[in-house]
């Protein structure tokens, strides 16, 4: 497995004739989730590129960018266990040369400025801002995200359009710990008690699939969010349900056969935690 740390020296490592490149953007911490996409990529790539990095400009809070957390030795073994090809680990300077604070602004709106937009102003804009200085540096043929952040799926999908890269998105399923729990790098700032209660969130979201045609929809989100809400130390920041295709917000179950998605952020303890899950009505 090779390490790059320069974004010169890139190219010249991943460039190979007729060879297909799978790209994994990462923040590091990984667990399964991360190392589902990895597989992925190369079950359907020559090549697998994986970057770890810590991306400030995606961070609205000092403090979360301060306690997230960081294991790079470890996540280096893991990867070289999954067979992954190259690694990219840029530092600041590598992924913004003009400086942290000179950002594109992208037409993202209104997908950055809902849900995780609205509690985290600015955090999509640095997403997009890191996505595209990665796709721009690594050119690969594919790239792998996963389902648990669905709305960056969304945001990212948006981009490729707007740049007209010509890469294939691959949205992976969720990995979640046996009791249902999506699995997350912030899941290691809980304590054994708040992760037990965070399973709810999924037993929640596996209710609402399961009751959607027995229920009003807004009587499901209400109870769903009591009940989480009844727990120690969680408190729902949101809980909607949007058509996946758009990310427009339904309130109701539509008349006809639509896919679904509802999507969820608790904060648990100070940890905020994402889940969603999709359906067709
Ligand atoms: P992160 O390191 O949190 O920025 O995540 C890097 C990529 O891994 C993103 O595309 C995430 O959606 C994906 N990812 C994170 N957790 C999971 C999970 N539990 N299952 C599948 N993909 C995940």
């Amino acid at each position: 497995m090779l390490l790059i740390r320069k974004a010169a020296d890139l190219q010249s490592v991943l460039v190979r004739e007729g060879k297909k490149l799978g790209f994994v953007p990462t923040m590091g911490a990984l667990h399964e989730g991360h190392l589902s996409l990895i597989r992925t990529s190369k079950s359907e790539n020559d090549l697998t590129c994986c970057s770890i990095y810590v991306n400030p400009t995606q961070f609205n809070d000092v403090q979360d960018l301060a306690a997230y957390p960081r294991q790079v030795e470890r996540d280096l073994v893991l990867l070289s266990d999954a067979g992954c090809d190259v690694v990219f680990l840029p530092d600041h300077d590598q992924m913004y040369p003009q400086g942290l604070h000179a950002l594109h602004r992208y037409p993202l709106h209104p997908l950055d400025e809902m849900l995780e937009g609205a509690s985290r102003p600015g955090h999509f804009q640095g997403v997009a801002n890191v996505v595209d200085r990665l796709l721009q540096l690594v050119r690969p043929e594919a790239l792998y995200m996963g389902q648990k952040d669905f709305q960056q799926v969304k945001v990212v999908e948006r981009l490729l359009a707007y740049r007209n890269y010509p890469v294939r998105l691959v949205m992976c399923p969720t990995v979640r710990e046996a009791s249902g729990l999506a699995m997350s790098s912030r899941n290691a700032r809980l304590t054994e008690s708040q992760r037990l209660n965070a399973a709810r969130i999924w037993s929640e979201l596996c209710w609402i699939r399961q009751e959607s045609r027995n229920r009003p929809w807004p009587e499901l989100r209400q109870q769903a969010i009591s009940r989480l809400n009844a727990l120690p130390d969680m408190q729902v920041d949101y809980l909607h349900c949007c058509r996946s295709d758009t990310l427009e917000f339904l309130i109701n179950r539509p008349d006809q056969p639509t896919c679904v998605v509802w999507l969820i952020a608790v904060v648990v303890g100070g940890v905020r935690l994402l889940d969603n899950i999709l359906f067709e009505t």
